[in-house]
């Protein structure tokens, strides 16, 4: 007989909160510092492991992708690049303002149950700065953000290293996300049950819910809060 599931941790974009909304931005950084989309994109692309497992700064990114295309720095530039920084800190920072109420209810529920919870996310350090300030923050017993502790999903090690904090195996551990950056495989290979967050994903434009198939295939799906909720009820005995 399996373990009784003691933790449950949860993926945090597109499982906890969303960042698919109205305010999406019309131009891209790229687009305002008047490169090329794809050289932008390329540059992101090298760094991406970096910016996930290090304090990178994203203005950084910016000034290096103006090099890659050949794009002088000037004080005119630095201005625009401290700008687009500011702009995406309010942005990254809108998910967090507007934490849905049935994520919080359920996750109340869940708490009621006797079970501790923690978060185990991929995230560059811009992209979590406003998560302090967020209703979240204070339910969650455990947070470990990848560019905090140098692993990210799906390395084994990040997921053992949020059950050492907790004291428990990755067997008394649940792992529930959207499926991105092959997180809920590297959480079943490490022994956790691993659970497909559908409740945003759902909810996304058709052209871009394919995306989160591929990560989900062959693994239990959750539609909504309520199910997560009494799969939960069922581990924990
Ligand atoms: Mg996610």
């Amino acid at each position: 007989m399996r373990a009784a599931v003691q933790v449950v941790f949860f993926d945090l974009f597109e499982t906890l909160v969303t960042e698919i909304g109205p305010d999406w931005p019309d131009r891209t950084p790229a687009q305002r510092l008047g490169i090329d989309d794809e050289i932008f994109r390329r540059v992101r692309r090298t760094c991406h492991q970096k910016r996930m497992t290090r304090r990178v700064d994203f203005r950084d990114i910016l000034a290096r992708a103006c090099n890659t295309a050949g794009v002088e720095v000037t004080r005119g530039k630095r201005a625009l690049i401290e700008d687009i920084y500011a702009q995406r800190l309010r942005e990254k920072a809108l998910p967090f303002e507007r934490v849905s109420e049935s994520v919080l209810q359920a996750l109340h529920q869940i708490k009621s149950l006797g079970i501790r919870l923690g978060v185990i996310s991929n995230c560059s350090v811009e992209e979590v700065m406003a998560w302090p300030t967020c209703q979240l923050m204070p339910i969650f017993d455990d947070v470990v953000f990848s560019y905090e502790v140098g692993y990210m999903k799906p390395d084994p090690e990040i997921y053992r290293l949020a059950c050492r904090r907790l004291g428990i195996t990755p067997d008394q551990a649940m792992f529930v996300g959207d499926g991105g950056s092959d997180e809920l495989r590297g959480a079943s290979a490490v022994g956790m049950r691993a659970y497909a967050a559908r409740w945003f994903v759902n909810k996304w434009p058709q052209s871009i819910q394919h995306k989160a198939d591929a990560g989900t295939a062959g693994f239990t799906t959750l539609d909504n809060l309520d199910a997560l909720v009494l799969t939960i009820e069922k581990l924990r005995i």
